[in-house]
């Protein structure tokens, strides 16, 4: 596999084409404006910066890992390519809409993986006229330190395909692990109720956030505490999560935090927005 199709270029995107670009791939980055992608290829610049300083990568490593990536608004732009990976907001329809024009503009051979925190494989495999190529590549954050990617099995995946994505993430230095498709996989089946529950923590005043993650990071020794993550994560993307497998499940358990609810509404998203559980404003 020579030419990879990213779609979506923001937290995501632009990780899962840093990694791909440094294992000699063509990578087409398609996101809906401009101003999206740049931003993206500033951050991935930055990043790659940051290998190099660190004498992880060289310099004709990083320029040579740069000159693969090609942006594009145009969603056609992904007609070269071999593979395709989906990391546009969590969304149902979004996703939904763009599997049907993914599996239009591509040859009929090419897998099209979706990076979905949460959302039902086969719901989006329906979309397409092969759903047997569709599955779940499940990137963690940030994408090049993480090394977990999970693979998810739609109803109809076939063997195959995942054995050929198994063998993809391998390639990118990940460790594949099989899961199947419920809502959260295993990933946020797991952690999003913990953050839900950190945040009901700092609703209900049992303690400030760095309390919390901070009981969290002294007491279980958790690198990072729940809210310093959600931050990290996007207090959007994880509200999401928690609606999909409230859903999913018709489980209260999962009902999200009014707090958690309120901030996504207040536009405190976390890093990206410089503020979420804690004021990033300032750094
Ligand atoms: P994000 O909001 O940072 O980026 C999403 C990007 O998708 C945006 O730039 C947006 O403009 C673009 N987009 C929206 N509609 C599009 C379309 N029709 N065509 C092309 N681009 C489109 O979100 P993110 O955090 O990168 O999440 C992307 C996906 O990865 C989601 O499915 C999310 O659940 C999943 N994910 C997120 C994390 C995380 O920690 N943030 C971790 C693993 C998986």
């Amino acid at each position: 596999m020579d030419k990879i199709a990213i779609i979506g270029a923001g937290t995501m995107g632009n990780g899962i084409a840093h990694v791909c670009s440094q294992h000699d791939l063509k990578v087409t980055l398609v996101d809906i404006k401009q101003e999206f992608l740049d931003r993206a290829m500033e951050k991935i610049k930055k990043n790659m910066g940051r290998e190099l300083k660190k004498e992880r990568i060289t310099q004709e490593k990083m320029d040579a890992s740069l000159a693969n990536i090609t942006t594009s608004t145009n969603l056609d732009a992904v007609s070269g390519a071999e593979f395709v990976v989906e990391a546009a907001t969590e969304n149902l329809d979004i996703k939904l809409e763009l599997f049907e024009k993914l599996d239009k503009a591509c040859a009929p051979d090419v897998i099209l993986a979706t990076n979905t925190s949460s959302l039902p494989i086969t719901k989006v495999a329906s979309a397409t006229n092969r759903p047997d190529k569709v599955i779940g590549m499940h990137f963690m954050n940030p994408v090049p330190m993480m090394k977990l990617v999970e693979v998810i099995r739609g109803m109809a995946t076939s063997d195959e395909t995942y054995k050929t994505v198994e063998e993809f993430a391998t390639k990118l230095g990940k460790t594949p692990i099989e899961v199947n498709d419920y809502p959260g996989f295993i990933a946020n089946r797991i952690l999003l109720p913990m953050i839900n529950e950190a945040t009901f923590a700092l609703f209900e005043g049992v303690g400030t956030a760095e309390a919390i993650d901070n009981v969290m990071k002294l007491g279980m020794a958790h690198p990072m505490g729940p809210l310093t993550l959600a931050d990290f994560i996007g207090l959007d993307v994880c509200l999401a999560i928690l609606e999909v497998m409230h859903e999913g499940f018709g489980d209260p358990k999962y009902r999200p935090c009014p707090l958690l609810v309120k901030m996504v509404q207040a536009g405190y998203l976390g890093r990206k927005t410089g503020r979420g559980f804690y004021d990033y404003s300032k750094k």
